[in-house]
């Protein structure tokens, strides 16, 4: 996170990651500044750089005394995310980067400017535990959950990028935010929330980016989506669905034999009457595994009625898997059928792909 010159210092502990300032709610801030024996409103003060002007070189920090500086650096600002390397498509308009966590762990996110909008899609775990048999992330299994630090770092970064005019486009700000990179947020529920309040909390407590412009992305923990509804922020919730019958499921999502699609739906369906928002459920259309005509019907009948959109990704290659992207016929067929029932739809774009930075292609590889 912090650019090259920038105050920064190692940590010696391995694993757990050490408690960063973004950690932190306002009133933890407060707390810790008051434990290292200074007065509570340099709190505020950390978080108007942070938050407000994205400044985290603390050099810059002209209210903070240079005698508190080395202390709040040592103490409150390891360094937790190294970027390694940013590789880059589109014009530069998107760019995936790879990040060394202090314990060694690789992670990746990727920032997606577009005409009105700019997404940054970022992880929320190195590695993944789903085990889903055409994702690139679940192969290697879960090596650890992130810090909200090492996740909301991550939007940090991005919109430090795009404030410094070091994104194709020109200064900007980011828009969005997708919990779809690596992991599974829902298995990590409580660092996801602390990153997502430092998201969307009003400055200087948070960036103050609306809520509606986070989709947090699940492969349907149902107890965790019951709780997600219980927060009283209107996200975005996806649904990885996949299939709409469970036989497949069982197969595509490995979960699904703890929670069948009967219950994710009825979860996802309990979100959007509680926050009103529209859910949106993630198909990964398969050659002639999930994209018949038939499944098209079933998926319709199922949700038939209900505030959702469906959002169709056509398969991304990952190494050594069996299985492609369906025809171009099959796939307007889906949609077509989709149409028909009235179900809303679209076909993802697949950004990224060609720097293995799209859906299910990130692998964090060295
Ligand atoms: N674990 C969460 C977050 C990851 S989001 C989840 O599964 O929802 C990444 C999205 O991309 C998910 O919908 C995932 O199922 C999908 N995906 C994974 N591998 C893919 C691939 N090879 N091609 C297209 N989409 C893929």
């Amino acid at each position: 996170m912090p650019a090259p010159g920038e105050l920064v210092f190692e940590s010696p502990k391995r694993g757990k990651p050490p408690t960063h300032f973004l950690d932190l709610s306002v009133a933890q801030r407060k707390e810790a500044l008051i434990a290292m024996g200074m007065p509570g409103f340099r709190a505020d003060q950390i978080s108007r750089h942070v938050f407000e002007h994205l400044e985290t070189d603390i050099g810059q920090w002209s209210d903070i005394p240079d005698s508190a500086k080395l202390q709040i650096g040592s103490e409150l600002f390891p360094k937790i995310l190294d970027p390694v390397r940013s590789i880059e498509c589109d014009n530069g308009e998107t760019v995936k980067t790879l990040w060394k966590l202090h314990d060694g762990s690789l992670v990746e996110s990727v920032l997606m400017r577009y005409p009105s909008r700019v997404t940054i899609c970022i992880s929320s775990q190195a590695g993944c535990g789903m085990n889903c048999p055409f994702c690139a992330t679940g192969q290697a299994g879960l090596t650890r959950n992130l810090s909200s630090a090492e996740i909301f770092g991550q939007v940090l970064a991005g919109a430090q990028s795009l404030a410094r005019n070091e994104i194709a486009g020109g200064p900007g700000r980011v828009s969005n935010i997708v919990f779809m990179g690596m992991g599974e947020p829902m298995a990590n529920y409580a660092a996801v929330m602390g990153a997502v309040h430092r998201i969307v909390d009003p400055s200087p407590s948070g960036l103050g980016l609306s809520a509606r412009g986070v989709t947090v992305s699940t492969v349907g923990l149902v107890p965790k989506m019951r709780k997600l509804a219980t927060e009283g922020l209107p996200l975005t919730l996806a649904v990885s669905l996949h299939a709409p019958d469970n036989e497949l499921r069982n197969t595509l999502v490995p979960i699904n034999t703890r929670w069948s699609v009967e219950e994710v739906l009825d979860a996802a369906w309990e979100y959007a009457d509680v926050t009103k928002r529209r859910v949106s459920i993630e198909y990964a259309l398969i050659r002639d595994i999930n994209d018949q005509a038939e499944r098209a019907k079933l998926l319709a009948k199922r949700l038939q009625g209900k505030l959702v959109h469906v959002n169709l990704i056509p398969l991304n290659p990952t190494p050594g898997s069996k299985w492609t992207a369906s025809r171009p016929e099959d796939e307007r067929a889906f949609v077509r059928i989709l149409k028909s029932e009235g179900i809303q739809v679209t076909v993802r774009d697949t950004r990224g792909s060609e720097i293995d930075g799209a859906c299910g292609q990130l692998a964090a590889l060295d």
